[in-house]
């Protein structure tokens, strides 16, 4: 293989941890050169996922303003990696999933005609606006992208619905397991440290973790989550239910308002990735809008109630490890004493195969990149 200049572009939190264990097995790729350039989209919650999987960046564009609007990042974003590729002239662009970030670092990359490999392609709700805008930066990154990382099957179908060549598709696996993995078999040796304050609010098997942050939520779908999340603390007194609340005042406000005095919630920041594995582990039932837990959960056995209307991670309800509740307070209330008071029914959702891949996803792209990057 020729010699390849490679950059990561990075903008988000799950950006960084899902791309994490790829950077750090191509580092150690012969011929390869990788840098890591950060657009802050996030600014603290990235840095802190970078830190525990020991990566520096190589340049920060820095472009995190406050209240920023989708179109201002996105021009800004597009201008400011313009003028980093053309200093730069990498070989390839690797970006991630269906952030702006990704979209924008892949139109900026096109058109210098620098070839972009698409990590995490092909997932779709078919729903423009739900969510919104990932169901579209998504599709528009598959339309830019040379090399298609599909994480599952039904991933690489919906690209090929889309014209895109088979042979520039490889089904991988997600990397979120490969680092989900990584991490905890870490926490279990000693090699990272768990938090002690964190160690102590968690009461094993008794404990219920919350996370919720998507655009689509806000507003009235929130107060009804944290309605029926405060019924059910309330319900299960002897449960701890830890919450890192995401610092959007969107979602910040609602929830210390309607949870902030029931003495069960445990409303706390948003945790670092050992952490919130830590936590992940050992909880009983998880409720979660994020993506990135949806497919990090199954690995621990973890009954998951996702809180949104549907869904561009269909294989996970397939397979049963995850449960579709939205926003509808009866459901998610019922959905949670379901998996509390039936045994059998808990059992089922914790045994069933998670979908997202065997945490080998990392190597399967490094091999199909080798073979493929000459195309
Ligand atoms: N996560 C974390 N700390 C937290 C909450 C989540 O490290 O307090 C991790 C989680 O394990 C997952 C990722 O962040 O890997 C998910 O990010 P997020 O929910 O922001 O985005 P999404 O997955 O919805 O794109």
């Amino acid at each position: 293989m020729n010699f390849k200049k490679i950059i990561f572009i990075i903008g988000t939190r799950p950006e960084a941890i899902k791309m994490a264990p790829l950077i750090n097995q191509m580092k150690e790729v012969k011929d390869i050169s990788v840098k890591v350039c950060l657009t802050s989209q996030h600014k603290e919650l990235l840095q802190q996922a970078l830190h525990i999987f020991s990566i520096k960046e190589d340049h920060d564009l820095n472009l995190m303003q406050p209240n920023q609007t989708l179109a201002k990042f996105g021009s800004r974003a597009l201008s400011a990696l313009d003028v980093y590729f053309l200093a730069e002239k990498p070989d390839w662009v690797f970006v991630h999933g269906d952030t702006s970030t990704a979209l924008y670092a892949s139109l900026a990359a096109y058109y210098h005609q620098i070839k972009v490999a698409h990590v995490e392609a092909g997932l779709r709700t078919f729903n423009k606006y739900s969510p919104f805008p990932e169901e579209i930066n998504r599709t528009l990154i598959g339309s830019l992208a040379t090399l298609h990382f599909a994480p599952t099957q039904l991933s690489k179908s919906n690209l090929l619905q889309e014209n895109i060549k088979e042979q520039n598709i490889i089904v991988t696996g997600n990397t979120v397991i490969d680092a989900v993995k990584e991490t905890y078999k870490k926490i279990l040796a000693g090699d990272l440290t768990v938090a002690n304050e964190i160690k102590k609010l968690v009461i094993p098997r008794q404990t219920i973790l919350i996370t919720m942050h998507r655009r689509e939520n806000f507003g009235a779908g929130l107060h009804v989550i944290c309605e029926a999340i405060k019924n059910l603390a309330i319900k299960y007194p002897s449960f701890n239910f830890i919450y890192p609340v995401h610092p959007n005042p969107n979602v910040k406000n609602p929830v210390e308002t309607i949870l902030g005095s029931q003495k069960n919630i445990f409303l706390i920041d948003p945790l670092n990735y050992v952490d919130f594995i830590f936590v992940m582990a050992a909880s009983h039932i998880i409720l979660t809008d994020s993506g990135g837990v949806q497919e990090e959960a199954p690995s621990f056995g973890k009954p998951v109630m996702v809180l949104r209307e549907n869904t561009e991670r269909p294989e996970a309800v397939d397979a049963g490890t995850v449960k579709l509740v939205g926003t509808n307070k009866d459901l998610i209330i019922s959905e949670f004493i379901q998996l509390m008071e039936n045994q059998a029914y808990y059992t089922k959702m914790s045994e069933a195969i998670n979908p997202y891949g065997d945490g080998q996803a990392c190597g399967r792209i490094i091999d199909f990149f080798n073979q493929n990057s000459e195309a």
